[in-house]
């Protein structure tokens, strides 16, 4: 029995699930968690004493490598004075003129301690703000935990929330309407049905949390004049893609501007918050975009070239350096169409890279995250166990 099967035992016992968040369980994929002892760069060490490449990266928090020396002396000098006062810092103001500064839209800030509770807060704004019980999401979209948001689509295009989670009531989700992604004439229709009723939409202006969606072409810019004529409030969601898809977040990509933007994950520098200003310093000194580029596009490449050298039928989704390899031949526009694709390949196929060393997401529906860590001998050793594990994937079962 390996360290991580013995710990795993132990969490069970003491932690639901043996873990403190679904995405690390290994349910999708069979198997048992590694348990991880440490991590530097692009590597992460499990308690075996595995060293393995990492391509989660902590689900998109990680942007320069784990342990960045800067982030990490920037933590140690602001743990000396303190950790918490309930008493306003100039950091904190530091901090928001910076992202206001990188994202146009964003002319004041709140700072909160996760993703969850920003888009919970957005919502609970925009109720506020409007005095309209309705708030619009869109099928595999993903705003945290809270109880509004964990809303699931019933039958039909565009829907009333459901419950998803036992201990969310039927009211709780009521107000949510649910609408499938990418599909501006089911998104009309909810507006032209109930438009004075919606106080707010939330979006993933690039979806990744159902695997990498980009949005079609013209679909931001529905949503945004679909709000301007209801007087809704749009807000984007970009816990993901904020810092990721580069300064603007997907904003300064596509130029559509929310009313209200949420923010996480690479701000934090992986802390719930803290060596921020650090991680936006290295940002901005030596910009990681281009090199993170670079990395996705020989990834995407070795995974298109052995997908197609052993018949593997494989979508590949990309918005700058963050992508998706779907197990389907099927284009994947929302989350029906990334439903169509085979759990079971995903699940060969992430075995097939741990056993090679590479760690990917233990689930079909998370992005590949690439950092400013990742070398040329990471690319290489992840391109070579691409081709051994696509073989795998392509076997029958
Ligand atoms: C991760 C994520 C959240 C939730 O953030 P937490 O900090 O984990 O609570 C919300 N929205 C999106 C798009 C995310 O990817």
């Amino acid at each position: 029995m390996s360290r991580s099967d013995d710990l795993f035992k132990r969490a069970q016992e003491a932690i639901p699930g043996g873990v403190n968040s679904p995405v690390r369980a290994f349910l999708a994929v069979g198997g048992t968690p590694r348990f991880i002892a440490s991590a530097r760069g692009s590597h992460v060490t499990d308690v075996d004493g595995r060293e393995l490449v990492d391509y989660v990266m902590s689900y998109g928090a990680i942007l320069l490598g784990h342990a960045d020396p800067r982030v990490v002396e920037a933590v140690q000098r602001a743990a000396e004075r303190g950790s918490s006062y309930g008493a306003p810092t100039e950091a904190e103001i530091l901090l928001a003129e910076r992202i206001e500064e990188a994202m146009p839209s964003i002319e004041r800030l709140r700072l909160v301690s996760s993703g969850t509770e920003a888009a919970m807060s957005a919502v609970r704004l925009a109720r506020g703000a409007t005095g309209r019980p309705k708030i619009v999401k869109f099928a595999g979209c993903y705003h945290g935990h809270s109880d509004g948001l964990l809303a699931r689509a019933g039958s039909g295009v565009a829907t009333l929330g459901l419950p998803e989670s036992p201990g969310v009531t039927e009211a709780a989700a009521a107000d949510t309407v649910v609408a499938p992604y990418n599909d501006v004439a089911a998104i009309s229709q909810v507006f032209d049905e109930l438009g004075d009723q919606i106080a707010g939409l939330i979006v993933e202006p690039v979806a990744a949390n159902m695997g990498v969606v980009p949005p079609a072409p013209g679909f931001l810019e529905a949503l945004r004049a679909l709000c301007d004529h209801a007087d809704s409030v749009l807000i984007f969601d970009e816990v993901i893609t904020g810092f990721r898809l580069g300064l603007g977040g997907a904003q300064g990509r596509t130029g559509v501007r929310a009313d209200l933007t949420c923010l996480g994950k690479v701000i934090g520098g992986g802390l719930p918050i803290g060596a921020f200003g650090a991680v936006l310093d290295a940002i901005e000194e030596e910009p990681p975009y281009e090199r993170l580029d670079a990395v996705a596009s020989t990834l995407i490449e070795s995974l298109t070239n052995a997908a197609r050298a052993t018949g593997v039928p494989l979508t590949i989704n990309r918005e700058s350096s963050l992508f998706s390899a779907f197990f389907t031949e099927q284009p994947v526009t929302d989350y029906e169409s990334a439903r169509a694709q085979s759990a079971g390949a995903y699940a060969r196929f992430f075995h097939g890279m741990l056993a090679r060393g590479i760690a990917l997401a233990p689930g079909a529906f998370e992005a590949w995250f690439v950092s400013a860590a990742h070398t040329d001998t990471d690319v290489r050793k992840t391109v070579d166990a691409i081709s051994d594990a696509m073989k795998e994937a392509a076997a029958l079962g």
